[in-house]
């Protein structure tokens, strides 16, 4: 990094003008960090080979090889086997290779952050990227430091340099000290000027660092390993099991005569049966299964404006039962606009204020820290706070420059605003005299005034959910800068609109089992009329930040069951609340923007940070960043998380039917003394079926309507439901009775034992796949027919080809014959339709039986 010196030398002091900057750029770069150096793409593929199931097929591979070459029959069934590691290794490769691109996604926006500079002196905001070595950048609290820096100014500048030194306290940093990218200011205000950009800041050693956690298992991710381990047991004992029918199958049949050749042939074929059965049951699908809807939820997510920064919380989203709010940004349009005043307009005072009109004007051009940003189409930006921006295009819209007043009178100092004070003061130098200037919440400010002022016109604007503001000053004599003993000078009224969606987004959220709180900063009366716009308030109750804090522990869990809206709330209420809600067993989703939100979103089950009007430590500290800040991608959210829940039972429900279905028939066929009913390879193809097509078939299915209109999913439900129960059952019998009628009799074709088997396992697989409809729609109605998964009927499509090209050409392999145009046909029928009128029943059944009950859906 550049010494302070040399950067004072080469940029200045007062900002870049915009050539100086594209110099610096060209010769010390942009501010963007080279992506981490990716392991090769073929070290990325063997890794997959690194599981016991493929190690079972490369078992499998040796033993047919051995099978063969003592049989002198080819290797052709050895090719096979072969075939199908490299799918699955290949499918498993191609997705975690897709995911890892979410890392890239995540860093593109890190660098697009918001960026408060001066060039050609004027303070405006250019994306993180645009920074380069000279800039002179504006700090306040919340800010990420974007590159390695100097400090030129130093206000009670507070740095979190942990993701450096760990040390999690924030440490206080001077006129002169530096600054490191990827750390925050977590108060004061200052100015900087950056000396190293890009891959030059130390940030770069730690980029490796930052990027979507992928570590923490989600429930799910948990609920799912554990039905995986049961249903490998049920392949395990299913292997044993067959093992022996048919050793004692042998025995009575006399394939198994002694210690020769055609015994060890016999032998192996059986163990390799075993084999192949533990291989199909492995339910090796699952985690590719939920990595796949992850990763789908996460990217429809983003392109829905919530960038998901936890994978976990794509998931929880979907359970929530409550939404803690903030309101400005989130419900309302974030454009505060000043509509009333105690006074009839701003007046600049010729010299010292003598009017509470004049005292008003200075205090709200001086006593801020936001700037307002005019551009070249005419629209006039604000940077910084947006309630002091509405009071600076309140001087605009009467003519007055607020740049005029600051440069004019000296500020001493400031006491800057935050969220627990509820007030802003400034220390100005007016003609040798000095004052304190103070705006803030105006029942904050009356008890700080000597004379108690009249608040009943305050009272009428926030009962019209206006926002309220107050102005007071006082001389200061001596050393004592209390904001005490004030003036009062008056107050303004700000209207902040709701947003077009509001009502409408916070109805289907309530309409989907979720309760949503508002928390705000403003007075009660103002939040209660804003809250019951947007159709927040249900009969619960209005409460006061202060009057929550005040309650014991267990009386602030009953107070927040009934909670509509926390007023006049102080940051740590919001974690307050969050706890106490989490105590009643709630799953809850909280949004924040401001520094001292960060404990309410860590402390939340999924913390929303706004992705504009948010400060980056609030960035930092949540699981998605609402991109747009709208209070309607939250709902967006819900519904993909809950879609994402949905599509994992549907491949469940798919693969758990063809998986107990083949087990029992490979076991009961010899039982009953029919053929073998599939081959090894046979098994193996409708492994890839069950596990791998279907993953992408049913996990990629978009979210219907039906989602969210029932109450959330508990998370300690089990994820196989009692239809699904059912489901597997009625279906797995009437596969398993007519699969062993069609082998005992032929009855749906085939004379020969080949030709027998050959329809049956034709049908077995248009019956299975043909499954797969009524698992698109589960317990609810069938989702229109293309619309929303494309990718269902192209894998269906493409197994029913295959099916058919390994009937009537793979024989070789299959052990199959050709069919005839005519046998396709009753087939496909004698499959598809029973399938299709059996779910539906089920379907119907399962209806009538929730109606009754009223049993929720998806439960
Ligand atoms: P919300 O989501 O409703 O904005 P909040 O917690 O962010 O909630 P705050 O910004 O803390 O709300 O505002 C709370 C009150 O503080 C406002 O009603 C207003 O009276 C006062 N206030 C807001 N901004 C300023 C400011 N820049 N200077 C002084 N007072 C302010």
């Amino acid at each position: 990094m550049l010494t302070l010196d040399e950067i004072r030398e080469y940029a200045g002091v007062n900002g870049l003008v915009s050539p100086a900057a594209e110099e610096s750029r060209k010769k010390y770069g942009a501010n963007v960090m080279t992506p981490p150096a990716r392991e090769p793409l073929w070290k990325q593929y063997l890794k997959n080979f690194d599981s016991p199931i493929i190690r079972i097929l490369l078992f499998a591979v040796a033993i047919s090889a051995i099978v063969s070459i003592a049989e002198g029959s080819g290797l052709l069934n050895t090719l096979a086997i072969i075939i199908a590691i490299l799918l699955a290794t290949g499918i498993s490769f191609y997705n975690e290779y897709h995911s890892s691109r979410e890392f890239d996604v995540l860093n593109a926006h890190r660098d697009d952050m918001a960026v408060k500079v001066v060039r050609d002196s004027n303070p405006t905001v250019v994306p993180s990227r645009d920074i380069v070595v000279g800039d002179l950048v504006l700090l306040e609290a919340g800010d990420a430091i974007p590159a390695d820096g100097w400090l030129l100014a130093s206000d009670g500048l507070f740095c979190d340099e942990s993701a450096f030194t760990g040390e999690s306290e924030p440490v206080q940093k001077e006129k002169q000290d530096n600054v490191l990218k990827g750390s925050f200011v977590t108060a004061g205000k200052g100015r900087m000027i950056a000396g190293a950009v890009g891959d030059a800041a130390e940030m770069g050693v730690i980029a490796a660092t930052l990027g979507i956690d992928h570590a923490t298992k989600t429930p799910l991710e948990s609920k799912l390993e554990t039905l995986a381990g049961l249903i490998s047991k049920f392949g395990y004992v299913m292997a044993v099991l067959i093992c022996s029918t048919l050793i004692i199958r042998g025995i009575l049949t006399g394939d198994l005569t002694g210690p020769n050749l055609a015994t060890a042939n016999h032998l192996l074929q059986y163990f390799m049966l075993a084999v192949v059965i533990v291989v199909a049951a492995v339910p090796e699908g699952l985690p590719m299964s939920v990595a796949l809807s992850l990763s789908l939820a996460m990217r429809k997510m983003t392109r829905a404006n919530c960038l998901v920064r936890r994978l976990v919380a794509c998931e929880t989203i979907g359970s929530a039962t409550s939404v803690c709010t903030d309101k400005t940004g989130t419900l309302t349009k974030n454009q505060m606009e000043v509509i009333e005043a105690s006074v009839t307009g701003p007046a600049v005072p010729a010299g010292e204020p003598v009017t509470p009109a004049e005292w008003i004007t200075l205090n709200a051009a001086v006593n801020g820290t936001a700037y307002l940003e005019e551009r070249e189409d005419g629209r006039v930006i604000v940077i910084g706070n947006s309630t002091e921006g509405a009071l600076l295009r309140w001087l605009r819209a009467h003519a007055i420059d607020y740049r005029m007043q600051r440069k004019k009178i000296p500020v001493v100092r400031q006491y800057l605003f935050d969220g627990k004070r509820k007030r802003m003061s400034t220390v100005v130098n007016l003609n040798g005299r000095r004052f304190l200037l103070v705006k803030g919440a105006p029942e904050i400010l009356s008890g700080l005034c000597a004379a108690a002022p009249d608040l009943s016109g305050v009272g009428v604007l926030a009962s019209r959910a206006m926002r309220t503001l107050a102005f007071a000053h006082r001389e200061i004599t001596g050393d004592d800068e209390n904001e005490s003993d004030l003036v009062w000078d008056g107050y303004v009224g700000i209207r902040d609109p709701l947003r077009d969606d509001i009502a409408a987004s916070v109805a289907r959220c309530q309409h989907a089992g979720i309760r949503v709180r508002m928390v705000t900063g403003d007075n009660p009366v103002t939040a209660q009329a804003i809250a019951r716009e947007a159709g927040i308030i249900k009969g619960g109750t209005v409460m006061t930040g202060k009057e929550f804090r005040a309650l014991s522990a267990e009386a602030q869990v009953t107070a927040a069951k009934s909670l509509d809206v926390m007023a006049r709330a102080e940051p740590m209420d919001k974690f307050l609340l969050v706890q106490a809600l989490q105590k009643t067993g709630a799953v809850v989703a909280v949004t924040g923007d401001g520094t001292n939100d960060a404990p309410a979103l860590k402390h939340a089950d999924v913390g929303l940070a706004m992705g504009m009007a948010g400060t980056e430590v609030a960035r930092e500290a949540s699981d998605i960043i609402l991109l747009d800040d709208s209070f309607a991608s939250i709902v967006s959210a819900v519904w993909w998380g809950r879609a994402l829940y949905e599509n994992i039972q549907r491949f469940l429900l798919f693969q758990l039917t063809i998986n107990f279905c083949a087990c029992i028939l490979v076991f009961i066929a010899p039982l009953l003394g029919y053929p073998e009913p599939f081959t090894i390879i046979e098994i193996l193809w409708i492994n890839i079926i069950m596990d791998t097509l279907a993953a992408f078939a049913l996990c990629s299915e978009a979210p219907h309507r039906g989602l969210i209109d029932h109450s959330p999913v508990p998370r300690d439900a089990p994820i196989i439901t009692p239809f699904m129960w059912v489901s597997i059952a009625i279906t797995g019998a009437f596969l398993v009775f007519s699969g062993l009628l069609q082998l005992g009799t032929g009855f749906l074709g085939g004379k020969t034992d080949a030709e027998i088997g050959t329809v049956f396992f034709a049908a077995f697989i248009i019956a299975a796949v043909i499954n797969g409809f009524n698992c698109r729609a589960m317990d609810g109605k069938m989702p229109q027919f293309f619309k929303g998964n494309p990718t269902f009927f192209l894998v269906i499509a493409g197994i029913v080809l295959i099916q058919v090209i390994i009937i009537q050409f793979g024989g070789a392999i299959f052990g199959t014959v050709p069919l005839t145009p005519e046998e396709w046909v009753t087939i496909a029928v004698a499959a598809a339709v029973p399938v299709l009128v059996i779910g539906f029943l089920i379907r119907c059944a399962f209806g009538w039986y929730r109606a009754a009950k009223k049993y929720p859906a998806g439960a």
